[in-house]
């Protein structure tokens, strides 16, 4: 089947009430035949659904459809793309373990590798930048992962993902994807060596600004037998989980059924079947979506970029952005609608230009039906030190949009006045 066609009817068989949206499952937990039944269930050993906070059926079809997208085995629903990145990491490492990353990260995801997982004896390397060489030359024996963005936020950089995941394959490593700003539909992680996809959900899949979520998907590629040393949570018999071996028992999903079975378990951070529900509706028109978010946000940038009172633009779409080759071999001549910018004035006209826009919403989200504005220094990235900044790709007077869905005339009219604020008060302050 087609993307389109999977994101609006993947993983879900009508019951006998034959209703045509997914239902919502608001249930904690599901009646037990007799106990061989609650046993065999609660072992994985057949199909089913027992306690809420594992498994829900409004739920799984979400993770079913997703995983159906991103070509995968499997795939874990969660409360927010925080607890994806989280998850995801967590399932891999131990105290005394480390994992390297790229710079360019989400501001909340940095923050957490900076400055929490070394707080629980797990050391993040980050490379100098996203190149592959970079990476390869942080990895040793105590690696456990590469993580990266596909399409980094707010940088905008696209991973040369081939290269990256030859690298680590070459040392033993798998490559967690988070594939949030790119959507399935732009870019599939796992048919480029990526292991491990997750996105918030939060953003283009839901779409609409209403609902949190997260997932975590399973490529179902990592060759975990052949590295014992290195993954032997995955191999050895699992005493928090009646001594299974992951990979010799659950051999289509081992780094889902883990994580679900010991991350999701203990941590509990479990996604409503409401929420669920939301997320599929978003979904299921994401590919309609997706066009006008790119027209608008291509009509936007082209009149950033000849405006006399902006200093800079960088948008995928424009031919001379540094990652304008690799974003059309893995994005496919596609562009994400979000942009970043600078306005003549420096840090004092990004902020005024943030403060006068009056159509855009000045908040902390992206991939929503409605166009929003954000200075990522002092909101998304304000926890990060001048150097981490510049890692991160964040100049001081950096604007991002993530453009919406609205008529784009409307949208450069908003901007066009915002600017002439902004180029007001940033004179004003130089005058005084
Ligand atoms: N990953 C990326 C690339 C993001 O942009 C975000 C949030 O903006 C997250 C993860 C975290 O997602 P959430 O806000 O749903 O927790």
């Amino acid at each position: 089947m087609h993307d389109e066609t999977l994101a609006i009817h993947g993983g879900y068989t009508p019951d006998s009430t034959r209703a045509v949206a997914v239902p919502i499952y608001q249930t904690v937990a599901h009646d037990f035949i007799d106990a061989d039944h609650a046993g065999d269930i609660m072992d994985l050993q057949t199909p089913g659904f027992h306690y809420n906070r594992l498994n829900n059926p409004t739920v799984d079809v979400l993770e079913q459809r997703i995983t159906a997208l991103e070509g995968g085995t499997a795939a874990m629903a969660v409360g927010s793309g925080a607890a994806a990145v989280s998850m995801s990491v967590l399932n891999l490492v131990s105290a005394g373990d480390n994992f390297v990353s790229v710079p360019q990260l989400y501001g909340a995801t940095y923050t957490y590798f900076a400055h929490v997982l070394p707080t629980l004896g797990v050391q993040v390397r980050f490379a100098a930048d996203d190149q592959p060489e970079s990476i390869g030359a942080l990895i040793d024996e105590r690696t456990k992962a590469v993580f990266c963005e596909t399409v980094g936020n707010p940088a905008g950089n696209v991973i040369d993902l081939a290269a990256v995941a030859d690298v680590a394959h070459a040392a033993g490593v798998p490559v967690i994807a988070d594939n949030t700003v790119a959507t399935p539909f732009l870019l599939k992680p796992v048919e480029h060596g990526a292991d491990v996809v997750i996105h918030s959900l939060t953003k283009f899949i839901g779409g609409h600004g209403t609902t949190m979520g997260g997932i975590v998907v399973d490529g179902g590629t990592f060759p975990w037998s052949e590295h014992p040393e290195r993954f032997r949570a995955f191999l050895e018999p699992e005493p928090a989980f009646h001594g299974v071996s992951y990979a010799d028992d659950f051999p289509n999903a081992p780094y889902v059924t883990r994580c679900k079975t010991i991350g999701l378990r203990n941590t509990g951070s479990v996604l409503s079947p409401f929420n669920a529900f939301l997320h599929l509706q978003g979904l299921e028109t994401l590919a309609v979506r997706l066009p006008r978010h790119e027209a608008n946000s291509r009509a936007v940038a082209e009149y950033l970029v000849q405006d006399p009172r902006v200093s800079w633009v960088s948008f995928l779409g424009l031919p001379d952005n540094p990652y304008h080759e690799l974003g059309r071999r893995y994005l496919g001549g596609h562009v994400p609608s979000i942009m970043t910018f600078g306005v003549h004035g420096g840090h004092e006209a990004g902020i005024a230009m943030f403060n006068s826009v009056k159509l855009f919403k000045r908040l902390l989200n992206m991939g929503d039906a409605k166009s929003l504005i954000t200075h990522p220094a002092s909101t998304t990235h304000r926890q990060l030190k001048t150097h981490e900044l510049e890692a991160a790709g964040i100049s001081p007077d950096m604007v991002r949009l993530s453009v919406g869905l609205e008529h784009p005339d409307d949208l450069i009219e908003d901007l066009d006045q915002a600017l002439a604020a902004s180029v007001a008060s940033s004179s004003t302050v130089s005058a005084r």
